[in-house]
């Protein structure tokens, strides 16, 4: 499994979204826009969507 990443709109840090997905599903699924709370990196909510998001292995 990896793990589905952003980039922190503020803090240009790659954060952990908390949603775990295989390559594969990741590569098949729609995201669409999900909530983040409390940002590892800058404390705040972001809101992202797949094409935000990057699969870390
Ligand atoms: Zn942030």
């Amino acid at each position: 499994m990896g793990r589905v990443m952003i980039k922190c709109p503020n803090t240009g840090k790659l954060v952990f979204t908390g949603v775990l997905s295989a390559k594969s599903m990741f590569e098949k699924s729609t995201i669409k826009e999900t909530k983040m709370p409390k940002c590892a990196a800058c404390g705040k909510d972001h809101t992202w969507t797949k094409e935000q998001a990057i699969l870390q292995e």
